[in-house]
């Protein structure tokens, strides 16, 4: 089978796990420290600006409490997203407003966004669809105009940038996501960005029970008298990162300049092969300044077809998917509107495999196949 994605983990990180293992501090400790200066570096911010979790949907939901959104407040986000952004509002009290999407990119552009603001708009979230940055720039001008917060969910795109800025450090808060299908593996993790670092320091207590001192392996160092006293600041929970994942996550992130490129050279022979395939359309070029993470890669099919075309692939080896069915559509969120340009996406894209272990002869395999299957259907 070929995968749509898959890790690509290596003897690496089995050296920096076994390292971990052999220090006897498997806990939140010096990796996960080092983890975040090197990921803060690598977005151009300063280490106080972020601070690991165990999940980007930790950070989806801290980004919610951090920014005081609740009841009464309505949040914009593109139907085209993540379930983890519609259940952090909604699990907050707040009102999830979605926005329609361009639908060659996915991604919402500033007037989409601007349709669906409402009085009660407190933030607005954003997604960078398989990679594209999209009119970020834009709307986070638009979001400080008008003193409504910025949410970047940078999961699809942690090594995306714009005229030579990270996205997920145009807003307020950014957040990213280390698990299992992520271009950076920490097996599973997150990382939240704020422009402000006390909404860092916040961050760090609500993540680890809402206490005042942190989890640590140097704790007694720090506490001459009585380290074992408690003082909580806030009713927290335990979503830390821990050192093996930090050091897993770690190595990947050194390594991401080269999945970056393998993953480009896929994009491009995908668009190379398919150019003037009948009924296929490949992926928007990027706007000046704008970088890609190839994270996704999709084809744009003739209406009608889609769904026979993924089972028929699926039956010879080839496993494909659709990101992100539209949440306007899912019951839980009572959404009655009509967001047509997103729908019509939602019915016509297949997200073709794409990961670090694909090679040219498997995407040589996926062209063939779907030139076979496209012709007998159109
Ligand atoms: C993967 C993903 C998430 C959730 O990340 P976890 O670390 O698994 O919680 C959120 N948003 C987007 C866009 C994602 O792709």
């Amino acid at each position: 089978m070929i995968n749509v994605s898959q890790p690509s983990l290596g003897v690496e990180e089995l050296a920096a796990v076994k390292e971990v293992f052999e220090s006897n501090w498997i806990g939140k400790g010096a990796r996960v420290d080092a983890f975040e200066a090197a990921f803060a570096e690598h977005i151009g911010v300063r280490p106080e600006n972020v601070a690991t979790l165990n999940t980007c949907t930790e950070a989806l939901f801290l980004s919610m409490k951090l920014l005081e959104i609740g009841a009464g407040d309505d949040v914009v986000l593109p139907t085209t997203s993540f379930v983890a952004q519609a259940n952090a509002i909604a699990a907050h009290g707040a009102r999830p407003v979605f926005c329609d999407v361009d639908p060659r990119t996915q991604n919402p552009t500033l007037a989409d966004v601007q349709a669906a603001i409402t009085p009660a708009t407190k933030a607005v979230m954003v997604l960078h669809f398989g990679g594209y940055p999209g009119e970020v720039e834009q709307i986070a001008e638009f979001c400080r105009e008008r003193g409504i917060f910025l949410i970047e969910d940078s999961a699809n795109s942690v090594a995306s940038r714009v005229d030579g800025q990270a996205v997920g450090t145009f807003g307020d808060i950014g957040a990213w996501s280390f698990d299992y299908a992520k271009m950076v593996v920490a097996v599973d993790g997150g990382m939240i960005y704020a422009r402000d670092p006390k909404l860092i320091e916040r961050a760090r207590k609500i993540a680890f029970f809402g206490l005042e001192q942190e989890s640590n392996s140097s704790q007694a160092e720090r506490h001459a008298n009585r380290w074992w006293d408690i003082e909580v600041s806030s009713f927290g929970r335990r979503t830390i990162m821990n050192d093996v994942h930090a050091a897993v996550g770690h190595v990947q992130l050194t390594k991401l300049p080269s999945f970056v490129a393998h993953r480009r050279s896929i994009t491009e022979r995908y668009d190379a092969l398919l150019a003037g395939v009948p009924g296929v359309v490949v992926p928007p070029p990027l706007p000046a300044g704008h970088e890609n993470s190839y994270y996704f890669y999709w084809v744009q099919l003739p209406e009608g077809i889609r769904d026979q075309v993924a089972k028929e692939l699926y039956a010879r080896g080839i496993y494909t998917t659709y990101r992100y069915t539209p949440l306007h559509r899912v019951g839980a969120y009572g959404a009655d509107v009509s967001l047509p340009k997103a729908e019509r996406a939602a019915e016509c894209t297949l997200n073709l495999p794409i990961h670090q272990s694909l090679t040219e002869s498997d995407v040589d395999t996926v062209v063939a196949a779907l030139r076979d299957v496209l012709a007998n259907l159109i």
